[in-house]
């Protein structure tokens, strides 16, 4: 694909071969998602190197890679010197990498060369909404698809056209033909299912592979219908913490003029974020990050920054408390400083009040899946009796 100069293309969702790169080349003790995702693109490079014959040289002056990143309390302020240093000992010493934080700032983290403008950064933004639309849709429809594996295949069209549009410059096109698609899919009527709902960790959470066991799939497979996070929720999440910082430095009942400007690009992403949902069809809701923040403050001290923060927990509350969803799974990565460690310390305080909701915290390490899906298995049949 190419946009605004630059030739792209799109990493294939990390696999057993990238976890198992990331062990060997990364530091002792990380999180799964660094394994993953660092062992992700040296199994890249190495193709490139050994499939495709492409000279080492080559490839660290054609190639860049573009990803997620950033400070903060959890181990994902360490995701920099892992990359660096599984690159280095991995023979691709100088291969750039540039992190996107989620403080929003742009890191080069190994030198200089690739240029992103913020033509780049809009489009990218707003392949994101795209990406939690066409998630959220195929989440929606799959469990009631007419003929197994029509959502996906037609789902598969509707990204081609998108991908078709950027490359020819034609964007509106693609996402209108993308549309025809989507409507064009079929459903069948089924009896009541229940509806579960995935929180946890942000890679656990919104990965689709097996970085988390294929968790939607699997729930699907035994009878229940996903209601999924989005990444851009996450984002307003973050957004919220930068004003509610802000709020911090002030005692007046007033909004500060950094509170106003992050306040109107709150808005904004939210206003386009909903024309795309008209636009598909679907209702996707956003979070009122200020509510959640005022419910969950007698439970969890907003000051506690890192991963999901209060999220989680605000979330269950939420939900429980509004009857959205028969279940409610929170996964992460083993040992997760912000999910496993803080806010699971929290949940058991939140099911006491709403027993009726099921939820249980489930651990993914890239290994011992029976483990997993045997507890999931054991709550989600409880709730699939229930519903019938
Ligand atoms: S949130 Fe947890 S799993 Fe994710 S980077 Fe931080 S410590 Fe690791």
């Amino acid at each position: 694909m190419a946009l605004g100069g630059l030739k792209m293309e799109v990493m294939e969702e990390p696999n057993q071969e990238a976890l198992q790169l990331g062990r060997e080349f990364g530091n002792r003790g990380q999180c799964n998602p660094t394994y993953f995702t660092v062992g992700n693109l040296l199994k890249k490079l190495i193709q490139l190197r050994d499939v495709d014959g492409i000279p080492t040289e080559k490839i660290i002056s054609n190639y860049a890679f573009v990803t997620a990143g950033g400070c903060g309390p959890c181990r994902m302020g360490m995701y920099a010197t892992e990359y660096r240093k599984a690159l280095r000992d991995s023979g691709f010493a100088d291969f750039r990498v540039m992190l996107l934080t989620r403080s929003g700032d742009v890191q080069d983290v190994l030198m200089e060369g690739l240029k992103l403008s913020n033509k780049h950064l809009l489009m990218g933004f707003l392949t994101i909404m795209i990406g939690d639309v066409f998630t959220t849709m195929s989440l929606r429809k799959r469990p009631y698809e007419a003929f197994k594996g029509h959502v996906d295949e037609e789902m598969k069209k509707a990204r081609i056209e998108v991908e078709a549009g950027i490359r020819e410059g034609k964007n509106w096109k693609g996402l209108w033909n993308a549309r025809k698609i989507i409507r064009g899919i079929k459903t069948k009527k089924a009896g009541p299912k229940p509806v579960v709902h995935i929180m946890g960790e942000f890679w656990a959470k919104t990965t689709d592979g097996e970085g988390n066991y294929h968790l939607f799939r699997f729930i699907e497979e035994e009878g229940g219908v996903v209601s999924n996070e989005t990444i851009i929720d996450w984002l307003l999440h973050q957004i919220w913490r930068a004003r509610w910082s802000e709020s911090q430095k002030h005692e007046s009942k007033f909004m500060s003029k950094a509170e106003w400007k992050l306040f109107a690009v709150e808005q904004v992403i939210r206003g386009v974020f909903g024309f795309f949902c008209k636009f598909y069809g679907v209702k996707i809701p956003l979070s009122d990050h200020d509510a959640l923040a005022e419910d969950v403050k007698p439970f969890f001290d907003l000051h506690v920054d890192g991963g999901e923060d209060h999220m989680e927990v605000a979330h269950h509350l939420a939900i429980a408390r509004d009857g959205k969803a028969d279940m409610i799974v929170s996964v992460k990565p083993f040992t997760c400083l912000s999910s496993s460690g803080v806010s699971d310390g929290v949940q058991g305080k939140v099911s006491e009040l709403y027993p009726d909701v099921e939820f249980i915290a489930v651990e993914t390490n890239g290994d011992g899946a029976a483990n997993f899906y045997s507890r999931i298995q054991m709550a989600l049949q409880k709730v699939v009796h229930s519903v019938q």
